[in-house]
């Protein structure tokens, strides 16, 4: 599916209305912080920053870090605030192998992979699919744990369309268990975050896994 999905949300949907905090708050992205350090790392690793080929890496790596983490500056959930309403209508609704890159906190590396994101809509009360996409992404883009960002997706659906019900599955291949560490490349990690209706009803939960071919 296509995450890059350029129709803008409603601006006035942008708006944090009163009691609704994101769960942590964070500072500006200091730029020039940012080429410090790098340059500091460099140093620390005994290399020379100012040979030619690393010159221009402190203005790369900040530039990189604006758009890795540039979740921390926005509520990802805001992207669901653009919602439609089709009476009645409470099937399932299943998005799948929605691509993501994010950085482990720990080890600051990537892990990249895919999240699948179901729900059963209250009385037709439902979102772009792009929108989830988008909502990923923002909650990816943050120094992150794979097992927050599944619940921080789910929670965010709950909280912005009060659905029957959302099940969230993240399978991701993180590089700090790939090119360091124990060194196991393939080795994929799955979350999942259940809410509402699929913690209580089986049979329910077996049709979403089935849809997301789990
Ligand atoms: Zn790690």
């Amino acid at each position: 599916m296509d995450v890059r999905d350029d129709e803008d949300y409603d601006e006035a949907s942008q708006t944090e209305g009163p009691g609704r905090v994101s769960e942590l708050s964070y500072g500006a992205i200091d730029k020039t912080r940012i080429e410090a350090a790098v340059r500091e790392l460099l140093l620390g690793i005994g290399e020379d920053p100012d040979r030619p080929g690393l010159l221009g890496t402190p203005d790369r790596v900040a530039r990189a870090c604006e758009e890795i983490f540039g979740g921390t500056q926005e509520d990802p959930g805001r992207y669901l605030r653009k919602q439609f309403h089709e009476p009645g209508n409470e099937e399932m609704v299943v998005v799948r192998d929605i691509p993501f890159s994010s950085m482990c906190e720990h080890h600051l590396l990537p892990f990249i992979g895919k999240a699948s994101v179901c729900y059963v809509p209250r009385d037709g009360r439902i979102t772009g699919l792009s929108k989830i996409a988008r909502c990923v992404t923002g909650y990816a883009h943050r120094p992150q744990l794979q097992e927050r960002l599944t619940s921080q997706v789910a929670d965010a659906m709950v909280r912005e369309l009060d659905p029957l019900g959302v099940l969230v599955v993240i399978q991701a291949e993180h590089t700090c268990m790939t090119i360091r560490g124990v060194r196991a490349p393939g080795a994929q990690t799955v979350t999942s975050a259940v809410r509402g209706i699929f913690k209580r009803d089986i049979k329910t939960r077996g049709e979403a896994l089935r849809l997301l071919g789990l």
